[in-house]
């Protein structure tokens, strides 16, 4: 799903105005004209001898890099005042009034298609390990808003022992009531979007039965594995009569039906527009010994959660779809045959495989446009476009989108395999629907602007991310959401700017996670869908960059193509992929993955102390100057540190950054002016820049207090306006 804000406008001049204001403080309290001087000759620099100290004069290696004159402090101020939002991803409405809007014109074409014979069959070899098969009716009651199916699922024993019931997520039936677990949690709120309180929703299963007939109703029970809470119905067991041994099949028929909500999380009606996602009895992941680092084989069971989405295994789906005739209907894989029409209802056949979820949509008002498209990694994919009538003039720039990523994805990671993929607009009432990934099939935002700006693209790149990133790359939503939204924001973010020129502020964006939790954590374990937000979306990002800044582009694309083609179709976990970066990178990672993936560490440096003493020495004024830097958030390794003297010189010196903290001593014709830790932003997790600056001739109890001042005033604000 796509992290969404809200019209947060206010909000955002306040924070602008406060930037601006903390840009002019630092601004009077900074010198002006720098200049990119060497270090003068006349300058010992020695350890202190204190217990504290541990500082390591580093020779040239690191300090040879040149950086520019003017510290990125002041940079990182002017940033903030020039904030327009693009590079977070932000709603057109949640940006500043002043920013510019970033038009998509004059943008480069997506690379010319080869000729391209989509080929809609059956996949010639399986894909995946294909664990079920369904085959399902569905038919929609459109004034009604209500869904009545059947479901014929066979599921195959993948484990190495006899397996006695089944598990199924009724994922609608979170909206049966306000006191289920996904309600509790989330308030009825998801993304920007609130629940009506009588908006009920829900799923009925009036039969399930076994192949021999046998009726499996009474032997249903609703289970809570995670909080207990026996107003949920999310998850059901189903007691077998007979044991499944492995390797062999069952299958269960069942008669269902799902009431829509109004649209809200992901799914439900608005309108005459229906988004038909979780709307079937899903049956639950059973995991062999050695899958996901388990010692013993088992399910994996959750029920839905206020921020958790889904986890499956691929199979087979074979759907008939019934709509009254005046609806066109959009779903995951392709059709077998055209759909037929008595002239009341038309019935469409859909069918995929190698698949882990089958989502469709469907509306009299879409507007359909398609287009085969190929490029040399690209065997041949059908693009189809359902638009809302409102952005059907907007057509090429979603189609150039599409394009742009199925051809750069298929060339970085790996050959999008699929015959389709669809993309659906729903109107502007049914934004609940939108920024939303099934297999094959994605959701952009809902139609409300009709000159939107670069959000238009950056959601349907996203979403085509997830085809990698959560379609064939399958990890478990519900436990390891950043492996989904972290590694598919990373990706979005390399199109954006590769193929649209805009780059992503890391540093403004880093300043924005002021509450740092580990990445692998149940969704529902995060306070909050902010924070689940900051941290799997954002964070996880930063971690992924932060790998890249240190490994370099080359092999961090190396790293991300390997992970994609050991663990495609298959259900990775985060020990898989911090196992291929070592693999690629030959090098050990376990001290970067315990504090920024494991615990919720960020990087942060902090200058604490100057002193600036003048002495006579030799008959010569020098001065001695002393700064104290600390170490308050994770180890990193080679610190930059700018020294800038009143004469206008400056050295850059790096530090190991391992110890607690450090004492630098500078004895120095000119007094010290100011020390800036990472002047040039390097340090993509350091998330406090605001404390790693300080200038000698401040009060230094004044320079404390101003700094941690601002440091709080701006935590506070950004979280406040951050989500
Ligand atoms: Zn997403």
């Amino acid at each position: 799903m796509k992290k969404q804000l809200g019209n947060r406008t206010a909000q955002w001049c306040f924070l602008i105005v406060l930037a601006c204001g903390a840009s002019w403080i630092s601004q009077a309290l900074l010198p002006y004209g720098y200049d990119n001087q060497p270090a003068p000759s006349n300058t010992s620099l020695k350890a202190d001898s204190s217990p504290l100290s541990s500082m390591i004069v580093k020779p040239a290696a690191l300090a040879s890099r040149s950086f520019k004159g003017v510290p990125d402090f002041q940079q990182f101020q002017l940033d903030l005042s020039k904030a327009n939002g693009l590079s977070l991803g932000l709603q057109p409405e949640a940006r500043p009034t002043m920013a510019n809007v970033n038009e998509p014109t004059g943008q480069p074409p997506a690379p010319p298609s080869l000729p391209a014979k989509p080929i809609e069959k059956p996949a010639p070899r399986p894909l995946s390990n294909r664990i079920v098969e369904y085959h399902m009716n569905v038919e929609l009651d459109a004034q009604g808003k209500l869904l009545t199916g059947t479901s014929s699922v066979t599921w195959k024993n993948p484990g190495k022992l006899p397996v006695q019931e089944l598990y199924f997520h009724l994922y609608p039936n979170a909206f049966n009531s306000p006191k289920t677990t996904f309600m509790r949690e989330s308030g009825g709120r998801l993304r920007d979007d609130k629940s009506t309180s009588n908006n009920i929703g829900g799923m009925d299963i009036s039969s399930i039965k076994t192949l021999e007939g046998e009726e499996l109703l009474s032997r249903i029970e609703y289970v809570q594995p995670d909080d207990g809470n026996k107003d949920d119905r999310t998850l059901i067991k189903v007691k077998l009569p007979k044991a499944v041994n492995p390797g062999d099949n069952v299958t269960l028929d069942s008669v269902f039906s799902v009431k829509l909500p109004a649209v809200f999380a992901r799914m439900g009606y608005a309108d005459d527009f229906v988004m038909a996602g979780q709307w079937f009895p899903k049956i639950a992941v059973y995991e062999p010994a050695g899958s996901r680092g388990r010692t013993s084989e088992g399910w994996n069971l959750h029920q839905y959660h206020g921020n958790s989405e889904f986890y499956a295994d691929f199979g087979i789906y074979d759907v008939r779809i019934k709509v009254p005739s005046s609806y066109i209907v959009a779903a995951t894989g392709f059709p077998i045959k055209p759909p037929a029409d008595d002239g009341k209802t038309k019935t469409y056949a859909f069918y995929s495989d190698d698949v882990h979820d089958f989502a469709w949509a469907a509306s009299p008002n879409f507007i359909y446009y398609e287009e085969p498209y190929a490029t040399p990694n690209l065997p041949g994919v059908k693009i189809k476009l359902y638009l809302d009538p409102k952005h059907e003039q907007l057509k090429n720039r979603y189609m150039t989108a599409a394009k742009k990523a199925l051809a750069r994805y298929s060339q970085w990671y790996g050959s999008y395999p699929y015959a389709t993929l669809s993309i659906v607009i729903p109107p502007e009432n049914g934004n609940g629907a939108g920024g939303m990934e099934y297999p094959t099939l994605i959701t952009g935002w809902g139609a409300g602007n009709t000159q939107p700006d670069l959000e238009l693209e950056r959601v349907i790149v996203h979403e085509i991310g997830h085809q990698y990133w959560y379609g064939m790359v399958a990890s478990n939503e519900f436990e390891e959401a950043w492996l989904d939204e972290g590694f598919t924001s990373y990706t979005e973010d390399k199109l954006m700017e590769l193929e649209y020129g805009v780059k992503p502020n890391l540093t403004i964006e880093s300043s924005y996670i002021t509450d740092p939790e580990a990445l692998k954590q149940n969704s529902w374990s995060y306070k909050g869908h902010g924070k689940y937000a900051e941290n799997v979306y954002t964070r996880a990002k930063l971690v992924l960059e932060s790998i890249e800044s240190q490994i370099g582009s080359e092999m961090m694309d190396r790293v991300m193509r390997s992970y994609f083609q050991k663990w495609k179709f298959r259900h990775p976990t985060t020990a898989d992929f911090q196992a291929v970066l070592e693999n690629t990178t030959k090098t050990s990672w376990d001290e970067f993955f315990k504090q920024y993936v494991y615990s919720g560490l960020m990087v942060d440096y902090s200058v604490t102390g100057i002193k600036s003493k003048k002495v006579v020495r030799d008959g010569q004024t020098v001065f001695e100057n002393t700064v104290h830097i600390q170490k308050q958030g994770g180890t990193y390794h080679n610190i930059p540190i700018r020294f800038h003297f009143a004469d206008g010189s400056q050295i850059d010196k790096v530090w190991d950054g391992i110890d607690g903290d450090v004492q630098f001593k500078l004895t120095h014709t000119a007094q010290l002016d100011w020390v800036a830790i990472d002047p040039q932003h390097t340090i993509i997790l350091e998330n406090k820049r605001i404390n790693s600056f300080m200038k000698t001739n401040v009060d230094t109890r004044l320079t404390a207090r101003w700094n941690l001042g601002v440091v709080k005033l701006m935590e506070t604000l950004f979280s406040w306006v951050a989500w």
